[in-house]
Order: C-alpha cells, then structure tokens, then sequence
C-alpha cells in the first residue's frame, strides 16, 4: 500500500514522551523514517525506536538538550549520517514553568527562551543546509502563543508567540525554494507536561470548547497532514488544535 511519507527522513526533537513520539511514530506509520532527540529519556527513547521498528519502520533515537547548540546541529548531522538526507524537521522540544512571573528567577527564564526558540532557530537552521525542494519544518508552538487565559504562562506564552513570527518570518525567505514552514499550535494535551488530571487541569479543560483534554495522536495527525504531499499550498500558518480554546 502506498504511504504518503515513504522514502521521507523526518526528525523530530523531545520525541520520547509526549507529543513528539506520537509524531514519531505517526510519520513512522505514514511510511517515514524518523530520528528522534532526547536528553534524559534514554529508555523511553529506546523504547519508542523498538516500537517503530516493531511496526516495520526504521528510526534512531540521538541524545541532545535543544538548549545546547552543538547537540542540536550534531542530532541534524547524524540523522543526514544515518539516512543520507532530511525532509522534515519538527521542533517539538519544549519546557513549561508555570509560575507567576514575577517569581521567575533568571535561570528559569533563560531555560525557556533557550530550549522553546533558539533551539528552535539553531535546529532549523542546521537543517536547511540540507533540505531541497518539498521540505518540510513544522513548529510546535502552542494555542497560547496567540490568546492567554490563564495567569502562570507568561514567559512560556512568549516564547510561543516568538515561534508564531519566527514561522512567519521564515516562511517568507524558504518558500523559493520550495520549502514551507509551519506552526502547530496545541492546546491542552494530556502528557507529562500537562496532565488532564490534576487542579491546573481544571480551567484549561472548562476553556475548550469541547469540555475535554486533546490526546497526543490528535496532534500528530495534524503533523502528519503538514509534514505530507498534501499541505503542498500551506506556508506560514499557524495551526491550531486546541479543542476550540481559542475560539
Ligand atoms: P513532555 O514533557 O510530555 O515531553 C517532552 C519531550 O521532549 C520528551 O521526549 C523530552 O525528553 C523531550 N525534551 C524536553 N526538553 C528537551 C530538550 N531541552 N531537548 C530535547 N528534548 C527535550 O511535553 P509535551 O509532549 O507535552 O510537549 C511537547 C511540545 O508541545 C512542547 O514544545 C510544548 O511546549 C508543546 N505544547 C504542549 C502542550 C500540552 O498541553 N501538553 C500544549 C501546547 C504546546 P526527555 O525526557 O529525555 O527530556
């Protein structure tokens, strides 16, 4: 059966956990294979590698903090290593510190703008050195990188709201060479990062429309439909999958 990533190599950062192994192994299913980073999840990342293999796909797991430029371009390189080019980049490698704002200590302000855009910047721009034609680099941004609810978000949401230009910004130097640049925008998703259970769950379930938590595989269907030949006319957008939270 024909599947619509076959022969694409696609690498998606913080893909141990969470969001970003549903992506994983979605591409893997769409017929990609996938280089996934982590930092400390070596198991978890071990483990979401045997499962796409299982599957009959083919995928690596590179250890890299996004925070550390030389890990980020290194993840870059070795996946071009192991499979010889890169079609799809997906940065979802992302911290939150809930807190408010004013009790934020400058260690944790510099965790969030290190880890959620410039690692984000760096990685992409280690794999535009070697994305041709049809290429594909999709940010994970967040619903509240464009409307906040909610106090105890404001650096993070900041960071959200610079990957939204920086998607925008970008798509307009790429799109000649046939490279488009998207930002996916999830509201709230019940992973490690933002358990449905829980009081902080309480107002962000209430504020969507759909009166629930969005799982990881809804996210990832919405990657995998960018990341894939028919998205071919989408570029600069932000996409949000939110449950209606931001309506
Ligand atoms: P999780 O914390 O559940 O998973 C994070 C994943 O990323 C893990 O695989 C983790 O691996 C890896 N990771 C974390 N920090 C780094 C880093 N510095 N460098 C490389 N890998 C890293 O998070 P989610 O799946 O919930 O979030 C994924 C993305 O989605 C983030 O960008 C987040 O901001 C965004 N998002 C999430 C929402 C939600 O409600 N869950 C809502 C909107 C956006 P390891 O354990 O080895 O560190």
């Amino acid at each position: 059966m024909f599947k619509k990533l076959e022969g694409k190599i696609a690498l998606i950062t913080g893909g141990s956990r969470g969001i970003g192994a549903a992506i994983a192994k979605r591409l893997a299913a769409d017929g990609a294979n996938v280089a996934i980073t982590y930092t400390k999840g070596a198991d978890a990342a071990a483990s979401v590698v045997k499962e796409i293999e299982r599957a009959g796909g083919r995928a690596i797991a590179i250890q890299a903090d996004a925070a550390d430029a030389d890990a980020s371009k290194a993840a870059v390189e070795k996946t071009v290593a192991a499979f010889g080019r890169l079609d799809v980049l997906v940065n979802n490698a992302g911290t939150a510190i809930p807190k408010s704002f004013e009790e934020t200590t400058l260690k944790e302000l510099d965790r969030l703008i290190d880890v959620n855009v410039r690692g984000t910047m760096v990685a992409t721009q280690a794999a535009l050195k070697h994305m041709k034609n049809g290429g594909r680099i999709i940010m994970i941004g967040s619903s509240v990188g464009e409307r906040v609810g909610v106090p105890g978000l404001v650096p993070y949401s900041a960071t959200k709201g610079a990957v939204k230009m920086f998607t925008q910004g970008l798509s307009r130097e790429v799109g000649s060479r046939g490279i488009t640049v998207n930002n996916v925008q999830p509201g709230p998703i019940d992973t490690d990062l933002n358990p449905a259970k829980g009081d902080w769950a309480v107002p962000q379930k209430a504020a969507t429309a759909l009166d629930r938590y969005g799982q990881v595989d809804e996210v990832a269907a919405l990657v995998a439909f960018v990341a894939g030949p028919e998205s071919s006319y989408i570029t600069g957008a932000n996409l949000t999958v939110d449950g209606g939270m931001n309506a």
